[in-house]
């Protein structure tokens, strides 16, 4: 990474990074975009071609298949997938932040040779499950229970809301656990790798969602599921702990995409300013449309520049917690924001399903709810200031 946050003064390697990128969501993404959130459909083929460009493998080394970068090239890809299509976005941040990522901090040799190499190709997706019925926020109130038996944790419960859980490539997801009962009366709460497919582990039919329509997210049941002992993943009692630092670090991620969205309805809205009519000229040289544009490109800029600055941080290896929630805040709003001024920059086509814009104003909503409300975003960062 730089010690400038300009993006135009970012290493060469980078740039060639968001290019390709770039060029491969204009190409690849776009073209079927409306049609698979139309459908509800899971992009197979353009999830393919991002495993064979290496996205999946970005920040990871090369002896798993990665391509041997780092989070902060990850979020420019998602930042340039987000621009474009967040389902595809989505996809990509929870199957490496999420999905391979905890495999890859705190898994033992066995766990990173066994799943890394499928889950860096893209061949392969795996789900991170926190959230239950009872605990989104409140994610230590888990009630998901794992015994040891004879050598296999049985696993009981339900995991609610669960990403890249119910695809043809889904391989397995990685659920928290209450294990015991520490000291106090404290929950030990540990977490399990549990394979697709492990009879007792049922992942039920796909949510009606807002938006978000083409990336896929399913309820989760456990019952009586048994599976190896060495399937814990990282320190037994540390799976609440890790699964936490696994969300710090995922929320740069998706402000990334939240940035992404932000530019994208600019980029959108410039294009249709200049293009439409009314009244004679086009809607552009209208004041109240370019200032409402210009707002919208300062949203887009602070929220790069947020996550530009968590990213540097992580990667100095310097604390970056409160810089994560910031920037989770900042882009989500800004998505948010830029989504409802492009709808009516639009007008009525912002309000058809296949305008990009309606896709964006439908989606943007969940990036202020996943991985984290605002709400507890503004706790962690009011904690950091000793409140
Ligand atoms: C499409 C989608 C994909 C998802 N993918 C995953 C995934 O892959 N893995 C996973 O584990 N989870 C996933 N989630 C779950 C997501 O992270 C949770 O929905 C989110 O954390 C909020 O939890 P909740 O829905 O239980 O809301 P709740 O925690 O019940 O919150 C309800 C409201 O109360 C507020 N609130 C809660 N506590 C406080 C407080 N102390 N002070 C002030 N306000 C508070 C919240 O901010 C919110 O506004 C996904 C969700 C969706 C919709």
């Amino acid at each position: 990474m730089t010690d400038t946050f300009a993006a135009g003064l970012l290493p060469e390697e980078y740039q060639d990074l968001i290019k390709s990128v770039r060029d491969f969501a204009q190409t690849v993404v776009a073209p079927v975009a409306a049609e698979h959130d139309a459908n509800h459909t899971f992009p197979y083929k353009v999830i393919e071609g991002m495993g064979d460009m290496g996205l999946f493998g970005l920040p990871f080394p090369e002896e798993f298949g990665g391509m041997g970068g780092d989070y902060f090239a990850l979020c420019l890809a998602l930042e340039e997938l987000g621009k474009i299509d967040q389902s595809v976005a989505m996809t990509l941040e929870a199957g490496v932040s999420l999905g391979a990522m905890p495999i890859y901090r705190f898994g033992n040799d066995a766990q990173k040779q066994e799943w890394l190499p499928q889950l860096t190709s893209g061949k392969a997706l795996a789900g991170f499950g926190l959230t239950e019925p009872g605990g989104g926020s409140d994610a230590g109130a888990t009630k998901t229970t794992a015994r040891l038996d004879s050598e296999e944790w049985i696993i009981n419960g339900s995991k609610q809301f669960i990403t890249n859980t119910g695809t043809d490539i889904s391989r397995l997801v990685t659920a928290t656990a209450v294990t015991g009962t520490l000291e106090g009366g404290h929950k030990e709460i540990s977490s399990i790798l549990v394979p697709t497919g492990t009879p007792g582990y049922t992942v039920e039919p796909a949510y009606n969602k807002v938006g978000w329509n083409a990336s896929d997210t399913h309820p989760l049941t456990f019952q009586d599921v048994r599976v190896p002992e060495e399937n814990l993943l990282g320190e037994r009692g540390r799976g609440y702990a890790n699964f936490l630092q696994i969300l710090d670090e995922g929320r740069i991620a998706i402000s990334a995409v939240g940035a992404g969205v932000a530019q994208g309805c600019v980029d959108e809205c410039v294009k249709y300013a200049k293009e439409r009519e009314a009244f004679g000229k086009t809607i552009g040289r209208y004041q109240a449309i370019a200032f409402k544009i210009a707002r919208m490109e300062v949203r887009a800029h602070v929220a790069r520049t947020a996550y530009y600055d968590a990213a540097a941080l992580m990667l100095a290896g310097k604390p970056f917690k409160k810089q994560a929630s910031i920037a989770k805040i900042v882009s989500s709003e800004a998505a948010m924001d830029n989504a409802r001024d492009a709808t009516q920059i639009f007008g009525g086509y912002g309000f058809m399903n296949e305008y990009p814009v309606a896709r964006h104003y439908r989606d943007s909503k969940i990036l202020e709810i996943g991985e984290g409300t605002t709400e507890v975003q503004l706790m962690l960062i009011a904690r950091d200031a000793g409140l």
